[in-house]
């Protein structure tokens, strides 16, 4: 079942899962492995929690997760057994029905994926603008959702919230989640699945997902993606320098993406990505060059990918630099990756 807020008693409140590692990196990150406590959740459903005190896990929140084939991004995983009016319950049995819904009716758009529910799958993107805004999971947690909650016929709330996820399945401010639906697609779903991106239109996964390498500078806003290792300054700034160079004009550039280190402290989830960046800095150098070294020293990641939601421009550097660039943190999703660069 798909829980997507919990009720975290460490922070006495209902968060969903980015919430709880921003705030755990808060207070753990700079604490020793063996002193963090991992958080304990609850349903966040009111009557759930207070009758059934029905417990909710936590997974991968309070770690970096490598890539691998089987990544699996933070979420909540079901514990225990809810009420049947439980917000999950509820949310569960009308996606069901959807789905059912969607199979039958082969007027409606093609079934995009499979073994994927379509509510695993972000369709909608809003991204933010700046590093002030808050992500957001989606439509849990909008007024519209609450509103909706509130209603006291079983009957009616169904059907409202039917309504409600018939009109937008899953949308999401966070691009982790977007990175996340790519990886549970295969190759030819990619193709099929469309992803509406606000404010600038609708493509498939397939056409949103660039690798830098493709990139021109007449392009405009992509995902891009590639392998990139990270170099700490020290005045707190950081450097993602991707392995691979873009070709323009027949000329090779080398990309990079520069992160002063004021914009890492105003983000809301600065402690998270400065011990991302810190852990990626400590293997600085292209592997190439290091591998042996690095392994003897058993440092964790090589390098990771770089996933962002922006632009690629000419770099003040001068001839043979580009820059990435990104309007919101929230825009950068960094997955590390240990030996094998792909
Ligand atoms: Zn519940």
């Amino acid at each position: 079942m798909k829980i997507i807020r919990a009720y975290c008693l460490e922070m006495n409140r209902v968060v969903d899962i980015y919430q709880a590692r921003d705030h755990y990196f808060d207070i753990y990150s700079s604490i020793d492995l063996d002193k963090r406590r991992r958080f304990q959740f609850l349903c966040s459903d009111e009557n759930c929690r207070t009758k059934n005190k029905t417990l909710v896990s936590g997974v991968n929140y309070d770690k970096l997760i490598e890539e691998t084939d089987n990544y699996v991004r933070p979420h909540f995983r079901d514990l225990g057994k809810h009420m049947d009016d439980c917000e999950w319950v509820e949310f569960e049995q009308v996606t069901d029905e959807i789905e059912a819904e969607a199979e039958q009716d082969s007027s409606s758009r093609p079934r995009q994926t499979r073994h994927v529910k379509r509510t695993d799958v972000v369709d909608i993107f809003a991204p933010g603008r700046d590093d002030d805004e808050t992500g957001s999971e989606g439509l849990v947690g909008t007024d519209e959702y609450e509103r909706v909650r509130r209603m006291p016929d079983a009957r009616s709330r169904r059907e409202a919230l039917k309504t409600l996820l018939r009109r937008s399945p899953s949308q999401s401010s966070i691009l982790e989640n977007v990175v996340s639906s790519y990886h549970l697609l295969t190759t030819k779903q990619r193709e099929s699945t469309m992803l509406t991106v606000k404010g600038i239109g609708e493509r498939s996964y397939g056409e949103w997902f660039k690798h830098v390498k493709g990139c021109t500078l007449h392009d405009d806003t992509f995902i891009y993606y590639g392998g990139a290792w990270v170099k700490a300054y020290a005045d707190g700034s950081f450097a993602l320098n991707f392995f691979d160079e873009v070709t323009i004009d027949e000329t090779p550039h080398k990309l990079s993406m520069y992160l002063k280190a004021d914009r890492i402290k105003r983000f809301k989830s600065q402690a998270y990505l400065q011990t991302m960046l810190e852990e990626l800095s400590r293997s600085h150098e292209p592997i190439s060059e290091k591998s042996g070294e690095r392994e003897e020293a058993g440092k964790a990641w090589d390098y990771a990918t770089c996933y962002f939601f922006g632009h690629i421009t000419l770099s003040d550097k001068g001839a043979g630099y580009l820059r990435a660039n990104v309007d919101h943190l929230n825009n950068l999703v960094l997955i590390p990756k240990s030996k094998h660069r792909k």
